[in-house]
């Protein structure tokens, strides 16, 4: 540390992403990307860009935005643009958490950091044994609540009644429904927006829609609620999403027939994963997300985590209480699917 750095920031704890290595080298199921490239069309319209980097992007997003509009019915007053849907939760910690947030134990490490980094106090509500989340705990809380929906890293998904229940029992208090797995076969809370203005739904174009390295998130919300978002993203960065970002985004969003086909894959495959792990003795959640959460019944999960990095493939390792005996790998292509088998199947003969 610098002697510069504000000790306010001495303890601050940062998050720590899935390791990033040099292309080509590991078979990368840890950070769940999708293994399948953006849509076609995408190179085309990010090419017509390049020439007119020289300017700044449309700071409002207007064209994008209208591309989302048209999709869900919402006005485009009631969406906003994100670097990555991180820039965006932040927001939401930053600037709409007076009394405090309140989150799961386990479930999205960027949300106890965010608490940190804005000084909000955490509640931090245990999920049950199961991993599942109990609506019960949620009613009255006074705070602004964080569900993830598929949460990570368990990929459980809440129903979108159950989601209307928080909603309901805490009239006085936000609720952030974070929906970055949501296209892997869960339901979107999209339709409750109509019914409450104390929702804000907050979405990727990381792991569903091929585009994880141009950064896109997204804000769902009320007007007002995107007004204050607005207001927060001008005092901080206008133009928070690049040119080729908004380009490559709109294109993707607009080949529905192409997002539609990697997400069926990515389900398929994810089924089959299951399967798989369950023959060999793993217990795995009921994920709904393009990853799975599993623990071997004999081998413990540090030692899986190492000897799979040595046969060159990387997964995930949540070293802390309740989770540290999980692995959670993210569904690839089958083609990856079966090269994590095989290293995985040499590992349990030993
Ligand atoms: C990956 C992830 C995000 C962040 O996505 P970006 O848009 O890439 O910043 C947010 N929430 C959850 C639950 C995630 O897993």
């Amino acid at each position: 540390m610098s002697r510069f750095f504000d000790p306010r920031y001495n303890a601050l704890a940062p998050y720590t992403p899935g390791e990033q290595p040099g292309e080509g080298k590991y078979t990368k199921l840890n950070t769940n990307e999708s293994p399948y490239p953006p849509s076609p069309k995408v190179a085309g319209a990010v090419a017509g860009q390049v020439e007119k980097l020289n300017l700044y992007p449309d700071n409002t997003g207007a064209a994008l935005r209208a591309a989302f509009a048209e999709q869900t019915g919402l006005d485009v007053g009631q969406i906003l643009l994100g670097n990555g849907s991180d820039e965006l939760l932040a927001f939401c910690f930053q600037g709409f958490c007076p009394a405090g947030a309140a989150f799961a134990d386990i479930t999205y490490g960027f949300y106890p950091v965010y608490s940190q980094f804005y000084g909000v106090d955490p509640l931090i509500i245990p999920l049950r044994e199961d991993y599942s989340l109990d609506i019960h705990d949620y009613a009255d809380l006074g705070r602004t609540i964080f569900i993830a929906n598929p949460n990570a890293p368990t990929g459980i998904a809440l129903s979108r009644d159950k989601i209307r229940d928080v909603l309901r029992w805490n009239p006085a208090s936000l609720v952030v429904v974070d929906e970055a797995y949501v296209d892997f076969g869960a339901e979107s809370a999209l339709p409750l927006l109509s019914e409450f203005d104390n929702l804000l739904i907050i979405g990727t174009f990381s792991k569903s829609r091929q585009l994880a390295g141009g950064r896109l998130g997204y804000a769902f919300g009320c007007a007002d609620l995107i007004a204050d978002l607005n207001r927060m993203k001008y005092s901080f960065n206008p133009y928070n999403v690049n040119r080729l970002t908004l380009a490559a985004a709109e294109t993707a969003l607009r080949d529905d027939a192409y997002f539609q086909d990697c997400r069926a894959k990515v389900m398929k495959t994810r089924e089959h994963t299951l399967k798989r792990l369950r023959e060999r003795d793993f217990t795995c959640t009921d994920s709904m997300a393009n990853f799975v959460f599993a623990a071997h019944s004999k081998a413990p999960a540090g030692l899986l985590h190492r000897r799979l990095r040595e046969a060159g493939v990387l997964v995930r390792l949540f070293d802390r209480p309740r989770t540290e005996n999980h692995l959670r790998v993210t569904i690839g292509t089958d083609e990856e699917m079966d090269i994590f088998f095989a290293a995985l199947d040499d590992i349990l003969k030993s």
